[in-house]
């Protein structure tokens, strides 16, 4: 039997990977498949396997040789989970790859390649001390920071070899992928010295750093982006509205709103601090009907959209179906969103 090469791509599902990254994750994918199945010794010997976290952690697909994997395709959930991605990393692990016994060689040693762009948002610390409790080590653990908003402390404990990667476009996430790729295929040609990345001759890409993981930059919660889960009060389906932090005026600016999954929420939402609504310019304009207010269920706390030229004196939460009447007078209340 051919020992196989496992690897198990980690990818964060949150709420500011909505929209442009969330697609070139997925495309990245699918072209990393599609070039390991043109390479014979990729096909014989690498088994990838999917897993995603966002408020839970999920095999979206088991190990699976490359020549039968269907690429994935990636849900947009509320938080960062990435202590239980990492506890399913390790269970996963315990049961998918050969350990070497006296009697024959296992599985080479897996390839994880953990992408992220935020902070996790629970307990990351118990699960990686679990899975570094494991002898002999059960992975090598590469980390991927990409984006402003990525604590690389923690990303640089997690990780046997930590980078950096400037941006969340499809350009630059499509180029980490063909990266990804070469780096799969350069350690199935010599897998006994399982290449270190770190010390790989392979060229980065643009915007891509190596960190140092004993000086890692520090992280500060800047909270520079916001989101805020919304409901369109006239087609009751979700949309997440998105704001960025203008240092130079101290407010914070809307982006265009996003259409989100209607089962968004069935893995729960993610707790974060409120913010004053005082502080956030703009009406992000509802993606489904164009309103371009939003006001807050006084029973659920949901958000939904409102047409602020034409205020209805009362509304239906289209969350909770509460009837609601509308004080426009109410502009500093606060809004619980979320740092994703
Ligand atoms: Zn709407
Ligand atoms: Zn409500």
């Amino acid at each position: 039997m051919t020992r196989r090469l496992p690897v198990y791509l980690l990818l964060d599902c949150s709420e500011s990977m909505a929209g442009e990254p969330l697609n070139a994750m997925e495309a990245g994918i699918y072209k990393t498949i599609s070039s390991l199945k043109k390479d014979p010794h990729a096909l014989e010997t690498v088994y990838v396997s999917v897993i995603s976290f966002a408020a839970k952690a999920k095999v979206l697909a088991p190990l699976t040789e490359v020549v039968a994997l269907k690429p994935p395709s990636l849900e947009l959930r509320p938080g960062t989970a990435l202590g239980a991605a990492l506890d399913l990393l390790r269970e996963s692990i315990k049961k998918d790859v050969e350990i070497t016994t006296a009697m024959s060689k296992g599985d080479w040693r897996p390839l994880v390649f953990i992408l992220t762009d935020g902070q996790p948002t629970d307990d990351w610390r118990g699960p990686l001390a679990r899975l570094r409790a494991v002898k002999p080590s059960l992975a090598s653990v590469y980390g991927f920071g990409c984006g402003d908003e990525v604590d690389f402390e923690t990303l640089a404990e997690v990780s046997d070899v930590c980078f950096q990667v400037s941006s969340l476009t499809t350009e630059s996430l499509s180029k980490l992928f063909v990266w990804l790729t070469a780096s799969i295929q350069k350690s199935v040609v010599s897998p006994d010295q399982l290449v270190s990345l770190e010390k790989s001759d392979l060229p980065m890409v643009d915007g891509m750093k190596l960190i140092d993981r004993a000086q890692p930059p520090k992280f500060q919660e800047k909270n520079a982006r916001l989101y805020f889960h919304s409901v369109c009060v006239k087609t009751k389906r979700h949309y997440l509205i998105r704001y960025r932090f203008n240092p130079e005026i101290g407010l914070y600016f809307s982006e265009p709103s996003v259409t989100l999954p209607d089962d968004f929420f069935s893995d729960g939402a993610a707790k974060a601090p409120g913010v004053d609504a005082s502080l956030l310019l703009q009406g992000p304009k509802c993606p489904y009907c164009q309103n371009h207010g939003w006001g807050k269920c006084g029973f659920c706390g949901h958000l939904f959209c409102l047409d602020p030229d034409n205020p209805a004196p009362t509304v239906v939460c289209p969350f909770c179906e509460s009837h609601l009447t509308i004080d426009q007078s109410a502009e500093d209340f606060r809004v619980d969103g979320s740092v994703g």
